[in-house]
């Protein structure tokens, strides 16, 4: 990409009172055919580790995967990490969320009719369940459809619609509400948020750090959102991010 069609400016490089918060698929890691197949290049790693140590702490992971997925993605790391688009918290205490029976029987049926359509899938989050279509786009209706009818048979949930897919996930909690919670946290508190995402559900954290006068960035462009600065893909999000970490620490090193 040349240009950026929303004219967003990038975001300054982080300072010390920063907190960070990053999304991880299509903002740090560029997309793979399956949730599997992502790479996480080793710099990343250790790009994101010098980083939170230069920030004492206060950077964490903000996606719709499950907490332990990200761990096993970024080992040896064990970030501050919102998981499942806000309903895992690692940082506070989270509350525990047990799935409700229904949701075995609708699993059964949803993997019933990915088989119809090679190349969509269903991905089994434990509380939540996803179904993809990135490679199989004549899925969308029917798995629209089936998620739709789906939530009949499940009181307290709602739709999550994300890029190629939807997520079935219980109601009231938004990956806003989760970078709300961990700012009151531990060495998060006090310090200016910063998120970077670029999917419809990091919206909810985009307004949540623009109304505390933070820094949202958009990755790659996308109408309608409001985010405030924006980097063209994941590879930018990394040299950015690598930027930072080797400024900070140096700036800590000398301080
Ligand atoms: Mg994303």
């Amino acid at each position: 990409m040349s240009a950026d069609p929303n004219r967003l400016p990038p975001p300054p490089l982080p300072q010390a009172g920063w907190a960070l918060f990053f999304d991880v698929d299509g903002t740090l890691l560029d997309f793979a055919h399956t949730p599997e197949g992502v790479h996480v290049p080793g710099d990343l790693v250790d790009d994101l580790q010098r980083l939170h140590e230069a920030l004492d702490g206060a950077l964490a992971l903000v996606s719709g995967r499950r907490i332990e997925d990200l761990d096993a993605l970024f080992a040896p790391l064990q970030l501050p990490a919102i998981g499942l688009h806000g309903l895992q918290r690692r940082g506070p205490p989270g509350a525990g969320h047990a799935p409700p029976h229904e949701l075995a029987t609708v699993l059964a049926a949803a993997r019933d009719l990915v088989a119809k359509y090679p190349g969509a899938l269903v991905e089994d989050k434990g509380i939540t369940i996803a179904l993809h279509w990135r490679n199989a786009p004549v899925a969308e209706e029917p798995l629209h459809e089936f998620a739709n009818s789906a939530l009949i048979d499940l009181p307290g949930y709602g739709l999550q619609l994300g890029r190629d897919v939807i997520e079935l996930r219980p109601d009231g909690h938004d990956k806003g509400d989760a970078i709300a919670a961990l700012l009151d946290t531990g060495s998060f508190h006090g310090r200016l948020p910063v998120f970077i995402g670029d999917d419809f559900t990091d919206e909810h954290g985009f307004d949540e750090v623009n109304a505390r006068h933070g820094i949202s960035v958009l990755v790659g462009a996308r109408a309608g959102s409001a985010a405030t600065h924006a980097l063209h893909d994941p590879a930018a999000v990394r040299a950015w991010l690598r930027e930072a970490a080797f400024a900070l620490a140096g700036e800590a090193a000398v301080t």
